[in-house]
């Protein structure tokens, strides 16, 4: 996708903070975090939303989930705990369709959220 910004920082076409890569994604830090710890997990290939996947992104899924619980580690929040997020669409407030995980912790949270 050409004009997608998540794409662009794949390509290293904008620059990122980057925190942890694999084969098949890519961590950085949100440029405007929400927590302490604010870390988003991407495919490198993409997917819109959560709300377009299917069986056949398993692999990438899979490697989304032990990308997160890498960068939780590394963060040190497995202990304490944290959240992952995926936003859809427009109630969620969703703004970038690259489909990305939030991993978000660092001081104790709200549930349920607002
Ligand atoms: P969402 O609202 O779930 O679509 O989340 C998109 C997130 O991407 C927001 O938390 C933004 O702060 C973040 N974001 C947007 N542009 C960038 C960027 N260039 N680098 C890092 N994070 C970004």
């Amino acid at each position: 996708m050409t004009d997608c910004i998540f794409c662009k920082i794949v390509a290293g076409e904008i620059p990122s903070t980057e925190v942890m890569s694999s084969e098949r994604t890519l961590a950085f830090r949100d440029i405007k975090p929400a927590l302490p710890s604010h870390i988003l997990v991407i495919p490198r290939e993409h997917i819109q939303s959560a709300d377009t996947l299917t069986p056949q992104h398993a692999a990438t899924l899979a490697e989304m989930f032990d990308t997160a619980q890498k960068v939780a580690r590394q963060e040190g929040l497995s202990e304490r705990g944290y959240r992952l997020v995926f936003n859809v669409g427009d109630d969620a407030q969703n703004s970038v369709p690259h489909l990305h995980m939030h991993v978000v912790g660092g001081r104790p949270m709200e549930w349920p959220p607002g």
